[in-house]
């Protein structure tokens, strides 16, 4: 069967120099609007007819597509994790989010992948890389597949705003070239636009301001998620340990004491405060808390699994023997040390010597030490962005939105952020396939224009 692809305007293939037209227009050609293209044209391929005469466009705003894809992970793209599900991620709407999960899975990811012959290998974390251990390895295979399937990818070519018609939209290029295409009409649209994490990588926010202007809301806060956090002065002795990594369990506490949210990773002790992706990790639960609760602070356990009358009992069985020389079979000495320094005890004490008081205070601070944070490094350090979109505003099924026909929203731009480990990725390929599969359907089925 030959389907007519359905566009209720001249649509018109290369872009002329006025309007040019366009079925569907993905702005954003970032993980999620690569994977919203791909699976349009294959949609289409399969249904026997040539994607690359269907008019998928993909505008991005960058100079060069891909870079988060290429940053990500250090430069290894940490593509999806083995085992993903909702709980990896901060939403009011879980039940969303396993419905969407489920429906382009990590497997599904890693099938996708090796399709593209991108093998992946499983860490010992769970985190999935591709077996090169190069982001380009994936950046490449996403894009000649965008390639085969005739997609056209227009970059430099920022959005600026929108307008919606009755039929369609008139998407307006942000700095007008006289020489250039500076405004393209479109029967649908997929926002794909990212947040406002690394900005310089073109995703600055742009994109909730279309997505208002096409009558979406946006979640009274954006904020840095997966972001280093810096430490305030009475907590200043931490970054003395600059370049100490350790398991440790960390934890955002409200100023009553109640623990938000807890995990239990590696931590890095930096110049400026704490990294690594447990504190990354509870940096989302710790900012947002903060906003009702000035007073939020982090609590530290460095040896993860014990509690104070666990740490309290074996310095008590100590006899002889030095405090450092137990406590460095347990954490880094120089941490060791510090600690020591900070509960005023000699660290080569013999713990049958430690007064009772001396010992609490210690165990106090191996497993309970309180971090007072000044704040967090902002969105040019952050991986993320909590909020966005509410996912409320568009349909659960398909993410089309509820407030604008013929548009469709992708990836992080939605209210849903995942933890470190490849969860972030796998929220763009699992809506950006859904997506992509509805959005071909309307393509190939004029009754749903
Ligand atoms: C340093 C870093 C490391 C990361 N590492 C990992 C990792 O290893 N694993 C993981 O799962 N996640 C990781 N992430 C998170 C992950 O990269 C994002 O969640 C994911 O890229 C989001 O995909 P997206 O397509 O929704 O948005 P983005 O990747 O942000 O893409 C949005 C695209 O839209 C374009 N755009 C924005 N506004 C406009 C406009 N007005 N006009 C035209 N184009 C526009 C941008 O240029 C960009 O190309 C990392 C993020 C960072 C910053």
């Amino acid at each position: 069967m030959h389907l007519v692809i359905a566009s209720k305007h001249d649509f018109s293939y290369p872009m002329s120099k006025h309007h040019s037209t366009t079925p569907v227009a993905i702005i954003g050609a970032g993980a999620s609007g690569l994977m919203t293209a791909i699976t349009i044209g294959r949609a289409i391929e399969a249904s026997g007819t040539d994607p690359a005469k269907a008019g998928i466009l993909l505008l991005d705003g960058a100079k060069k597509i891909g870079i988060k894809i290429l940053v990500a992970g250090g430069g290894r793209c940490n593509v999806t994790h083995h085992e993903v599900d909702e709980k990896q991620y901060a939403t009011t709407k879980p039940p969303i989010v396993r419905s969407t999960l489920k429906r382009f899975s990590a497997q599904d990811s890693m099938d996708f992948f090796n399709e593209l012959g991108v093998e992946l290998k499983q860490e010992n974390t769970g985190k999935m890389f591709p077996i090169t251990d190069d982001a380009h390895t994936v950046l490449d295979a996403l894009l000649d597949e965008c390639n085969r399937l005739g997609i056209r990818i227009v970059n430099p070519w920022r959005v600026d705003r929108v307008e919606s018609l009755n039929d369609g939209f008139i998407i307006h290029r942000a700095s007008i070239d006289q020489e250039s295409q500076d405004s393209i009409l479109a029967d649908r649209i997929v926002l794909a636009t990212g947040g406002r994490a690394l900005p310089k990588s073109g995703s600055d926010g742009q994109g909730y301001t279309i997505a208002q202007s096409l009558g979406h809301s946006i979640t009274d806060h954006i904020l840095p998620a997966l972001v280093p956090l810096v430490v305030a002065q009475q907590s200043k002795w931490i970054t003395e340990l600059s370049g100490i990594s350790t398991r440790a369990t960390i934890s955002a506490v409200s100023s009553t004491g109640k623990h938000i949210k807890s995990f239990t990773n590696d931590l890095l002790c930096t110049h400026f405060g704490v990294s690594g992706p447990g504190p990354m990790d509870i940096s989302r639960w710790f900012t947002t808390a903060r906003l009702s609760d000035r007073h939020t602070t982090l609590m530290i356990n460095w040896i993860p699994g014990y509690s104070f009358e666990d740490i309290d009992h074996q310095l008590n069985q100590l006899g002889k023997a030095q405090v450092v020389t137990h406590l460095r079979t347990q954490i880094p000495e120089r941490l060791a040390r510090t600690l020591c320094e900070q509960a005023q005890i000699d660290p080569s004490t013999p713990g049958h010597t430690l007064t009772r008081e001396a010992r609490r205070k210690l165990a106090h601070l191996l497993t309970e030490t309180r971090v007072f944070i000044n704040d967090d490094r902002g969105f040019t350090h952050a991986e993320v962005t909590a909020g966005g979109v509410p996912i409320e505003e568009v349909n659960r099924k398909d993410f089309r939105s509820k407030l604008c026909p013929n548009l469709w929203l992708v990836g992080e731009i939605l209210d849903v952020d995942g933890r470190i480990g490849g969860f972030n990725f796998q929220w763009a390929w699992s809506t950006g396939y859904i997506v992509g599969n509805a959005v071909a359907k309307s393509m190939m089925n004029p009754a749903h224009i």
